[in-house]
């Protein structure tokens, strides 16, 4: 059996017997892992009120090559970002991108990605638990949830092209978002294109800001109603055609940070001919 012992964040916990605990954490140096934590409810010295969810945590375990679980003996608060815990909006926000990841991160990664997924884990989680929620931060979070995970839209050039944004196409062309290629098309690619959605330069490089500026900077970046309207549908299906699944959290997100309402509520995509 291989030795485990790293930083992790707790993504979902469920009790499980007369007192055991299955835990699903996001690990600083193997993604996604679920791990039994035997006794668990009953031990306060090994889990000293550790296993509960958006706890980033120093756990110590074992795991048996090929076997469904690893075990977890112990486990030590690092952060429980107990500012998350006391505003809704910070709460919802954290929840749907703490589901996100327990549903798409994936395990047995190494190296450089694993070290991505958990550092934009953190990072959110102890940005949220400091600053205000805003419908602009839930996109750009949103947005960097779905790069960190491997999906990156492209905002910088055509997908069918490669002309540039800004240099080789012209202010005055129409710039289409492809949903299905995941990224911008110019008016003359968008011609020969379907499922396409309009989006102005403004919107664009709010968005590609999001993606590369350093996390702290987000709650700086704000959209009006208009680009929020337009980058939501644009995050929104870009979300739906490559994720595929409505998360459970997301409802309750809506109703408290309707970034996405407009976007949602409005037509599909159209053709630029
Ligand atoms: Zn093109």
């Amino acid at each position: 059996m291989a030795a485990i012992r790293c930083e992790a964040i707790l993504l979902r916990a469920v009790d499980y017997g007369e007192s055991d605990r299955i835990v699903h954490v996001l690990t600083e140096s193997g993604g996604r892992l679920t791990a039994i934590a035997k006794a668990a409810r009953r031990s306060k010295r090994r889990f000293p009120g550790t296993l509960d969810v958006f706890n980033r945590l120093a756990i110590e375990g074992r795991v048996k090559p090929r076997a469904a679980m690893a075990f977890l003996e112990r486990a030590r608060l690092i952060d429980p970002y107990l500012g998350i815990r006391v505003i809704p909006g910070r709460y919802a926000l954290a929840s749907f991108l703490i589901e996100m990841l327990d549903r798409l991160a994936p395990e047995g990664i190494v190296g450089e990605e694993a070290a991505r997924l958990f550092g934009f884990a953190s990072d959110s989680l102890s940005l949220l638990s400091r600053v205000e929620p805003t419908a602009s931060l839930r996109l750009l979070l949103e947005l960097r949830g779905l790069d960190a995970l491997g999906l990156r839209p492209e905002f910088g050039r055509c997908v069918r092209c490669g002309r540039v944004a800004g240099e080789d196409i012209a202010a005055d062309h129409r710039i289409h978002f492809h949903v299905a290629d995941g990224g911008i098309a110019c008016t003359a690619c968008a011609m020969r294109l379907d499922g396409l959605i309009p989006i102005e330069r403004g919107s664009l490089r709010a968005l590609d800001r999001g993606l590369s500026a350093d996390i702290e900077e987000l709650p700086g970046i704000a959209l009006d109603a208009r680009m929020l309207a337009q980058a939501g549908r644009v995050v929104f299906r870009f979300q739906r055609f490559h994720v595929g699944v409505e998360l459970r959290s997301e409802r309750f997100l809506d109703e408290v940070l309707p970034v996405a309402h407009a976007a949602k509520s409005a037509p599909d995509p159209v053709s630029a001919s």
